[in-house]
C-alpha cells in the first residue's frame, strides 16, 4: 500500500452562528425542535453492532416541562457491562493496527457531519434534555464538539512527529502505543461536547471505550452515537451503556484489562473512584491513566481600580448562563466596599431584565436546571440563605417546580467570607458576593486563594500592578485564569480548560496534554553495523 506523511487539515475553531430573528438557522432549529418534542425515543445500549433493549427502563423529560415524555433510554445490568468490556477488547487490535490517518478522517467526517447535516439535531436535542438556550446549545455541542474533533486530530499529528535524536550509525523511533486494554468514559450532564470528546479523544489516539453517560444527558448522547456510526466508526470501538454508574463502574474497575477512566464530574465521586482503583492496583495488568476534571468553586475578584460595568456584567454573564451550570461558572465574588452600591445596581438591574423559561421561546437567557435533585438543594441553600443572618438576597430568590425546575437567578451577599455558599459548589444560577474593605487587598487575596478548589478565576484590574500581583497570588487558585474577563467560555485551541486541587487532574481537555495520557509510548532503538566484540578500546595494553 502506497504510504505517506500525510498532512492533516489545519483546525479552525468552528464559527458560531447567531440565531438572529430572521436567520436560517434559527428557523431550522425551530423545526428540528418541534420534530423531536412530538415524537419520542428508546435509546438503546450500543454494544458493538448491537443496539440492546433491556426492557429496564428510565423516562426521559425535559426540564423546563417535566410532564413532558421524551421517551425512555435502556439501561445495562453486570452482564450488558462485561459484553461491552469484552467487545471492546475484541475490536481493539484492528482499531489499534488502523492507520493514524484512517482514524483522522473518522472523527474529522463526525466534525463535518456535526457542522452541516447534525447541526440543528445535536442543538435542538441539547435544548431540549439539557434546557440550554440556543447560544448555549450552539457554543456547546455545535461548535466545541467539533473543535474537540479536529484540534484533537492536530495534536494527534503533532504528537506522532515528535521523535527522539538518533546519532550516527543508530535510529531511535518512537512509537506511541495506544493503552493495553480498555478506556473507561465517564462523562457529565452539562456538556454534549465533554461527552462526545471523552470517549472520542481515547478513541482517536487507537483506544477502545466502554463510555457511561450521564442519565440527564442520554438524550443527546444517542445523536453522538448516530454520528459518530454516520461517520464510520467501526463496531465495539465506542460502547455506550447506561444504568446504576455504581454497579457499572465496579464491573468496569474489575476488569484486569482495564487501563483508564477519562472522567468529568463531582469531585467525591471521582475521588471515590480513584479509591476504588487503587483497592484494585494488584488487579491490572498495566497501571491505569486516571484523568478526572471535577468540581469548581469560581471567583471573580475586582480591585478597587476596576470598572464597576465591567465587574457586573462579568458576573451577569459568568454566575448565569446555563443557569450557572458551567464548571467555569462564577459563585463567588470579591467586591471592594467603595465599588459595591454600584455593582449591585447594574447586576440587580441584569437580573430583573433576565427573561426565563422554555428554550424554546428564544427571548429566554435562563431556562430550567437540570434536574428535581439540583432544584431541591439550590432552594434549600436560597431558603437557608434568607435566614442566616450573615446573609441576605439582594436580588432572585424565588424558585418553583410547577412546571420545570425553574431557579430565578440568585444573588446572596454575605458578611462571612467563609459563608457555605462561598465555599461549596452549588451548580446552579447562584453567586454569593463578599464585599471588602478597599485597604484589605492583599488580606482579600489570600481568602481567594483560600480554597479546595482551582478550576477558574477573574481578576478585574486597571491597575497593572494589582494585575500581576493578583496573578502571582493566585497562581495555584486557577488552571484557567482571566484578566478583566468573565471565568467562563473557554475555547479549544485557545484556553485549553481544566485545573489542579480538587478541581481535578489538571490534564487540559482539548490539547496535546490530554492526548498524551492515552498513549503509552515504546522507542525502538535499531543499530545498523551491530558490534561483534565485548572489548572497548579502553581496556587495550
Ligand atoms: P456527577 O458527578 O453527578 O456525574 C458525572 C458522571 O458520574 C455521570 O455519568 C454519573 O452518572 C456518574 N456517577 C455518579 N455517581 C457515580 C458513582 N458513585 N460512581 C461512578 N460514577 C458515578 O456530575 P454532574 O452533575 O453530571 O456534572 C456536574 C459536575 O461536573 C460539577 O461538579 C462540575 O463542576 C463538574 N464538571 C467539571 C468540569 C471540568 O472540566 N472540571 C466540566 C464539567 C463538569
Amino acid at each position: 500500500m502506497g504510504k505517506g506523511f500525510f498532512q492533516v487539515p489545519t483546525a479552525v475553531n468552528e464559527p458560531i452562528k447567531s440565531y438572529a430573528p430572521g436567520t436560517p438557522e434559527r428557523e431550522e432549529v425551530l423545526k428540528t425542535y418541534k420534530e423531536l418534542w412530538n415524537s419520542t425515543v428508546e435509546v438503546p445500549l450500543y454494544i458493538g453492532s448491537e443496539e440492546i433493549k433491556t426492557g429496564d427502563t428510565t423516562t426521559m423529560h425535559p426540564p423546563h416541562d417535566h410532564q413532558h415524555n421524551l421517551g425512555t433510554f435502556h439501561k445495562a445490568n453486570k452482564s450488558h457491562v462485561e459484553k461491552a468490556i469484552s467487545t471492546a477488547l475484541e475490536a481493539r487490535t484492528k482499531w489499534a493496527d488502523l492507520e493514524w490517518e484512517q482514524r483522522a478522517a473518522i472523527f474529522l467526517k463526525a466534525a463535518d457531519l456535526i457542522a452541516g447535516p447534525y447541526r440543528s439535531k445535536i442543538n435542538a436535542a441539547t435544548m431540549i434534555g439539557q434546557s440550554k438556550n440556543i447560544f448555549q446549545a450552539e457554543i456547546d455541542s455545535a461548535c466545541e464538539l467539533i473543535d474537540f474533533l479536529t484540534f484533537n486530530v492536530e495534536y494527534m499529528a503533532q504528537i506522532y512527529e515528535e521523535q527522539p535524536e538518533s546519532l550516527p550509525g543508530t535510529w531511535n523511533r518512537l512509537e506511541y502505543r495506544p493503552l493495553e486494554g480498555f478506556v473507561y468514559a465517564i462523562t457529565p450532564f452539562n456538556f454534549t461536547a465533554i461527552a462526545g470528546n471523552l470517549p472520542a479523544s481515547a478513541a482517536l489516539m487507537g483506544n477502545v471505550v466502554v463510555w457511561k453517560p450521564s442519565d440527564s444527558q442520554v438524550y443527546s448522547a444517542q445523536v453522538i452515537m448516530e454520528i459518530f456510526k454516520e461517520a464510520g466508526l467501526p463496531d465495539g470501538v465506542i460502547n455506550m451503556v447506561m444504568g446504576d454508574p455504581v454497579m457499572i463502574t465496579d464491573t468496569v474497575l474489575a476488569s484486569r484489562d482495564f487501563s483508564g477512566v477519562h472522567f468529568t464530574g463531582s469531585t467525591d465521586v471521582f475521588k471515590g473512584i480513584w479509591e476504588k482503583i487503587g483497592k484494585n492496583i494488584h488487579n491490572y495488568k498495566t497501571y491505569p491513566r486516571i484523568v478526572g476534571e471535577t468540581g469548581g468553586k469560581d471567583f471573580i475578584l475586582a480591585h478597587p481600580s476596576a470598572r464597576p460595568k465591567q465587574v457586573a456584567t462579568a458576573i451577569s454573564r459568568g454566575a448565569f448562563e446555563f443557569q450557572g451550570q458551567k464548571c467555569s461558572a462564577a459563585s463567588r465574588v470579591y467586591i471592594p466596599k467603595s465599588m459595591w452600591e454600584e455593582v449591585k445596581g447594574y447586576v440587580v438591574e441584569d437580573v430583573n431584565s433576565f427573561k426565563m423559561g422554555s428554550p424554546e421561546d428564544m427571548k429566554n437567557f435562563i431556562t430550567a436546571v437540570i434536574h428535581e435533585g439540583s432544584f431541591d438543594k439550590l432552594a434549600s441553600y436560597i431558603d437557608q440563605a434568607k435566614e442566616d443572618k450573615d446573609a441576605e438576597i439582594v436580588v432572585g430568590g424565588d424558585y418553583d417546580k410547577s412546571k420545570g425546575y425553574f431557579i430565578q437567578p440568585t444573588v446572596i451577599l454575605t458578611t462571612n467570607p467563609k459563608y457555605s455558599t462561598m465555599c461549596t459548589e452549588l451548580f446552579g444560577p447562584v453567586v454569593t458576593i463578599y464585599v471588602y474593605e478597599d485597604n484589605q487587598w492583599e488580606e482579600t487575596l489570600k481568602l481567594v486563594d483560600d480554597s479546595i478548589y482551582g478550576l477558574t478565576g477573574a481578576i478585574l484590574s486597571q491597575d497593572r500592578y494589582a494585575a500581576a500581583q493578583a496573578t502571582k497570588a493566585l497562581q495555584n487558585a486557577a488552571g484557567n485564569f482571566y484578566i478583566n474577563d468573565k471565568p467562563t467560555g473557554a475555547v479549544v485551541g485557545q484556553q485549553p480548560f481544566g485545573g489542579a486541587r480538587a478541581s481535578g487532574t489538571n490534564d487540559k481537555a482539548g490539547s496535546k496534554l490530554n492526548l498524551l495520557r492515552w498513549v503509552s509510548p515504546r522507542v525502538i532503538k535499531e543499530t545498523f553495523v551491530t558490534p561483534t566484540d565485548y572489548r572497548y578500546p579502553f581496556m587495550g595494553e
